[in-house]
Parts: structure tokens; C-alpha cells; sequence
């Protein structure tokens, strides 16, 4: 029964892969038996050595993902080294924190153009190809609380957010018949780069663990479970779904 879970054969892509949630992931897909192509606008070498010390294969593609200008090499890359791609990971985000009425149009742009707008033409560069070959795929779109909730001070994430988890039903809706399974996990507050700033502020801090039931920050480990569900087989009939991980936060 286990083995619908492995990735035995599979190639990942993961963005954002240098750090955090997205160096945790391609460390679950390497365990779980995939190729895993890191995408990043820095050195992915630690992450490198993460996978290969899990007996893993990783190559590297670095790209600025404030455009859409490397979407199609990032896949030419990926299935040149490694004869294809099976699943995407739309991890890569960025978070600028600002009293809504002081954001300006650069800022509010350059969050929009990384969170939504190269999620959605990296995701579609993905499917063209998969559709051609006919073998279907896996889409992961990284979500949030904040596409649930509204946030504080963080209003272009928050409207990128929601917006992804509209997309990942959205092309649910197109794609689920072509094999294509699109699906979305919304961490909770995870202890990251992410997240650095409101873990230094001691009253937010405190009022975020308060409202957590399970009583602590999440890891880049505790999405392991979800991300390899969500790639595997075992979840082909899930699809346009959102997956919270976030030790009950939306329960309260
Ligand atoms: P993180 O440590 O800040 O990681 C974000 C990743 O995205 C980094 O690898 C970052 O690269 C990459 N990235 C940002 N802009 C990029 C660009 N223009 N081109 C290429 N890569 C870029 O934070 P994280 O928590 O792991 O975040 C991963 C995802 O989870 C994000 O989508 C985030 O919104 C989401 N999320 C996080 C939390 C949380 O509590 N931590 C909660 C909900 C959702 P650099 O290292 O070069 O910046």
C-alpha cells in the first residue's frame, strides 16, 4: 500500500528551492525516491547536499522569478538532465510588510509578478508539455492562511495568496481530465526567512503561538507528509484542493 506513495521515477521541480519550505520539500521528494530540479536565484548548494546525503539527485537552475522570462528554460533544464518533469512546486514567494495606504505600485507589482503571475506561467508551461506527451502531472501550489484571511499589514500577499488558491481550483477545472492534478498547501506559521520578521516581535510572536492550538511554530519538516501526498499517486482523485498544515490555526 505504501508504494503509492513513492516517487520511484518521477522528476520534481521545486522553486524557492535554496531555503526553507522549498529546501524542506525537495529533501521529502528525494527521500520518497524523485529526481529533484531546484529552482532558485541563489546557490542551492546546501540543499544539494541534503538530497544527495539522502541518496538523491538534484541539479540546479537558477532564475530570478520576478518574470516570466525563465519559465521555459527552467523546463528545458529540468527534462534535459533529467528525461522529463512529473511535478511542480510553485514555492518560491516573497512577503513586504506596509501600512496599506503607504504600498506603492513597485512593490505591490513585484510581490504580485512572484507569487501569482510566474505561478501561473510556470504552471502553464508545465501542462503544454505534459499534455503533449500524455503522461499528466502533479501541480503543488504554495498557499497561506492568507488565502483565508485577510493578514495584517501585508495586503499584495495576501491578495496573491487568495488569488493562488483561486488558480489551483481554476486549473483544476481545465486540467484534471488531461491527468493533470492541481492542488494547493497553505502552511501556517512556519519558522523561516518568511516569517523572520514577525518571530523577532515579541508581542506579535506571542500572540501567533497563543492562537496556534497545537502550540508551536511549524518547520519545513512538517510539510513532508502533504508535499509527497500531494505528489504521489495516492492523491490522483484529490484535486482543486487546498491543504491546510498549520497545527489548527484556521479551526479557531
Ligand atoms: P523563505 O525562506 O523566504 O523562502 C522563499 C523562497 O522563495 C526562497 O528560496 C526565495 O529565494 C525564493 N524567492 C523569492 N523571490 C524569488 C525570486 N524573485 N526568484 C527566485 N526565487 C525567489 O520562506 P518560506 O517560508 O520557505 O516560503 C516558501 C513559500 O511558503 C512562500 O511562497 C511563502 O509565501 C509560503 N508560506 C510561508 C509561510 C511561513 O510561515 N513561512 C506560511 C505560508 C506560506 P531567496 O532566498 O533568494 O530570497
Amino acid at each position: 500500500m505504501l508504494e503509492m506513495f513513492s516517487l520511484k521515477g518521477k522528476t520534481a521541480i521545486v522553486t524557492g528551492a535554496n531555503t526553507g519550505l522549498g529546501q524542506g520539500m525537495c529533501v521529502a521528494f528525494a527521500e520518497a525516491g524523485a529526481n529533484v530540479c531546484g529552482v532558485a536565484r541563489r546557490s542551492c548548494q546546501e540543499t544539494k547536499e541534503k538530497v544527495l546525503a539522502v541518496g538523491g539527485k538534484f541539479i540546479e537552475v537558477m532564475a530570478d522569478l520576478s518574470s516570466t522570462e525563465p519559465v521555459k528554460r527552467i523546463l528545458d533544464e529540468c527534462i534535459k538532465e533529467f528525461g522529463g518533469a512529473d511535478i511542480l512546486v510553485n514555492n518560491a514567494g516573497i512577503i513586504k510588510r506596509e501600512d496599506a495606504i503607504n504600498v506603492n505600485e513597485e512593490d505591490w507589482q513585484q510581490v504580485l509578478n512572484v507569487n501569482l503571475n510566474v505561478v501561473f506561467f510556470l504552471s502553464q508551461e508545465f501542462a503544454k508539455r505534459a499534455i503533449l506527451k500524455n503522461k499528466g502531472g502533479k501541480i503543488i501550489n504554495i498557499c497561506s492562511m492568507l488565502s483565508y484571511q485577510g493578514g495584517i499589514r501585508v495586503p499584495a500577499y495576501a491578495a496573491s495568496k487568495s488569488a493562488v488558491m483561486g488558480l489551483t481550483k481554476a486549473l483544476c477545472n481545465e486540467w484534471a481530465a488531461k491527468g493533470i492534478n492541481v492542488n494547493g498547501i497553505a502552511p501556517g506559521y512556519m519558522a523561516t526567512n518568511n516569517t523572520q520578521a514577525l518571530r523577532s516581535d515579541e508581542a506579535r510572536s506571542e500572540a501567533i503561538l497563543d492562537r496556534i492550538p497545537q502550540g508551536r511554530w511549524g518547520t519545513p519538516d512538517d510539510l513532508m507528509g502533504a508535499s509527497i501526498f500531494l505528489a504521489s499517486s495516492a492523491s490522483d482523485y484529490v484535486n482543486g484542493f487546498t491543504i491546510a498544515v498549520d497545527g489548527g490555526w484556521l479551526a479557531r
